[in-house]
């Protein structure tokens, strides 16, 4: 895979940006489709793999495709499961619980932090404008919101948005780790630092773990920008786009440099 260049060059800047913001739809510029490359090719040139506080899948590999005829029904268990939890504070604020909601066999899962208000207001994940930034994300990849998953950590929206509680996601992180083992997806993009922190307990800056690969459960973290952040920062969706690059190349996908 083709990365940013180590040492700056402006016409790279400029082709990075424009590559991102054409990527997410933001400008009606021409992008052309991925093509599929074999999984070998791709993983092998995507970004380092680094290990993650839980490297192992309990009961399969990640390039399996998930073959229990269940999932979806065991799926829906879980959401009624969450959608009558009381095990925190957040069950008496919330209008909704946001179990998410995608592809029972999708190979690549988003994780974002929490639901916002329009999630809590409709009891889906990623509905406001950050789910329609992350939906041309999902697209730029040549992929639609039907063939991922999307959940996040915790599944009830805290107060005013702020950040989940430790004991809050300690409370719902189970709820999450039975999505994962179900969907088995082989690429999850962790979605900001609080997503990525609490996924695999680490403590470390956004811009210190972007860029990098982490074995989870049997998949492979890429951590990047959480959609509001880019809404919030525009000019970041290059570092998003690159991260992205990186989630295709480990499914095989190949997004052209050039149009
Ligand atoms: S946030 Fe999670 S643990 Fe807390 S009430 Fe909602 S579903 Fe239950």
């Amino acid at each position: 895979m083709k990365d940013r260049p180590h040492r700056v060059d402006l016409a790279d800047v400029i082709r990075w940006h424009l590559e991102s913001e054409r990527a997410f739809g933001m400008h009606e510029l021409p992008l052309s489709g991925l093509r599929p490359v074999s999984h070998g090719e791709g993983a092998a040139a995507a970004a380092p793999t680094e290990v993650g506080r839980d490297g192992a899948h309990p009961s399969k590999t990640s390039s399996e495709p998930s073959s229990d005829p269940d999932v979806p029904a065991a799926l829906e268990a879980i959401a009624g499961r969450i959608a009558a939890c009381t095990a925190c504070r957040l069950s008496e604020s919330r209008t909704h619980a946001v179990p998410g909601q995608g592809n029972p066999r999708a190979r690549l899962m988003f994780v974002g932090e929490a639901p916002g208000r329009d999630e809590d207001l409709q009891g889906l994940a990623f509905v406001g404008r950050s789910g329609q930034l992350l939906t041309r994300m999902i697209e730029a990849l040549g992929l639609r919101r039907d063939d991922v998953f999307i959940a996040n950590v915790i599944k009830c929206r805290p107060p005013e948005n702020r950040d989940p509680a430790a004991d809050e996601v300690q409370a719902c992180f189970h709820f999450l780790m039975d999505q994962i083992d179900l969907v088995r997806p082989e690429v999850i993009c962790t979605l900001g630092g609080c997503a990525t922190n609490n996924l695999l307990g680490r403590s470390d800056p956004m811009h210190r773990m972007r860029g990098r690969v982490f074995p989870f459960r049997g998949a492979q973290v890429v951590p990047t920008y959480h959609p509001s952040y880019l809404l919030r920062r525009p000019e970041e969706k290059r570092k998003a786009w690159a991260d992205l690059q990186v989630a295709a190349r480990l499914l095989g996908l190949e997004v052209p440099r050039k149009s």
